[in-house]
């Protein structure tokens, strides 16, 4: 493809002066954003799926971008890992999730739990123990009220300092999850030695349900997996009672997904909780 002269080369080396310069921008948007707070965080409920009581919210970063209007973390998180601004913009997520809580308890409202996305670079780089202990110091919010979801690529990078900061966490009194259980690696074993509540059914699992018999078996195996180790299940991407229905006649406790709510802003989660008495 190259025999075109130089010309070949010149294109490749502007594709990629592109791409250098695309990731240059996002990287200066990233810090800058973090300096005029244009983060915001959205909670979508967790639910009891046998009666639709609330249990808890997962907090999920948005970017409400100058320009560009509200930016999904799939766009900008795997930037934001690479050149480590995770660490401050995720201790920003922490501390406003905490705040945020303990807002809602001081003012009566009955949401038992935030869920915080903690992504591997931060127990790799940052400080994550001393991070949630001042984010609960900050908003005065019980250790319980706190649950970190960790995915399964934290509990294998590094697997003996990472042990010791999830029981640190542990002993703190926070719950801890493991995100889109299922979908990494396919190693069983930390399932033993880390001290965690709960798996979080993937939602491609979820939506395969539908599909018949394989589905069933792959969220079955995983709830009783689950069971036989003492831990809570929670689905997620449950976009219809239908599938609602098949999750907790297979055993599942705990569901999230379009069905019960998205994603939405603070005073939206108060709204919501109005119109869905337990
Ligand atoms: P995740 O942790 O698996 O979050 C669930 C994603 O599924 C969210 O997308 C949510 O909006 C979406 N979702 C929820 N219910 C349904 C449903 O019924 N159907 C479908 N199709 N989708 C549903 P979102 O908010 O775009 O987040 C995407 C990913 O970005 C998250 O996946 C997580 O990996 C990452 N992320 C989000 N917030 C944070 C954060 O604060 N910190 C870190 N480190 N990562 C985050
Ligand atoms: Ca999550
Ligand atoms: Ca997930
Ligand atoms: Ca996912």
């Amino acid at each position: 493809a190259r025999e075109a002269g130089g010309n070949g080369w010149r294109f490749y080396d502007a594709a990629m002066n592109r791409e250098v310069s695309e990731r240059l921008a996002m990287r200066n948007g990233l810090r800058k954003a973090l300096e005029r707070r244009e983060f915001e965080l959205h909670y979508q409920p967790q639910v009891e799926l046998a009666d639709g009581r609330l249990v808890g919210v997962e907090a999920l970063v948005r970017w409400r971008h100058p320009e560009q209007g509200m930016v999904a973390p799939l766009r900008f998180i795997p930037e934001a890992e690479e050149s480590g601004l995770i660490v401050p913009i995720g201790k920003w997520i922490l501390r406003e999730a905490c705040r945020q809580a303990a807002a809602w308890r001081a003012a009566g409202l009955d949401v038992p739990y935030v869920a915080v996305n903690l992504s591997a670079v931060q127990f790799q780089r940052g400080d994550v123990v001393l991070d949630v202990l001042e984010a609960l110091s900050a908003s005065g919010l019980p250790p319980q009220a706190l649950e970190l979801e960790l995915t399964e690529s934290v509990l294998l990078h590094d697997a003996e300092g990472v042990l010791a900061t999830v029981r640190r966490l542990r002993e703190l009194g926070v719950r801890l999850s493991i995100d889109d259980f299922g979908t990494g690696y396919s190693s069983l074993a930390y399932l033993q030695r880390f001290p965690v509540d709960k798996l979080k059914i993937d939602q491609s699992f979820v939506s395969r349900l539908g599909e018949g018999e394989d589905g069933r078996v792959i969220v079955s195996t995983i709830v009783q997996l689950a069971r036989s180790l003492g831990l809570g299940t929670l689905a997620e991407g449950v976009e219809d009672e239908a599938l609602a229905r098949q999750l907790a006649g297979l055993g599942c406790r705990f569901g999230q997904g379009y069905c019960f709510g998205r994603p939405m802003p603070a005073d939206g989660l108060a709204e919501w909780v109005a119109a869905n008495p337990a």
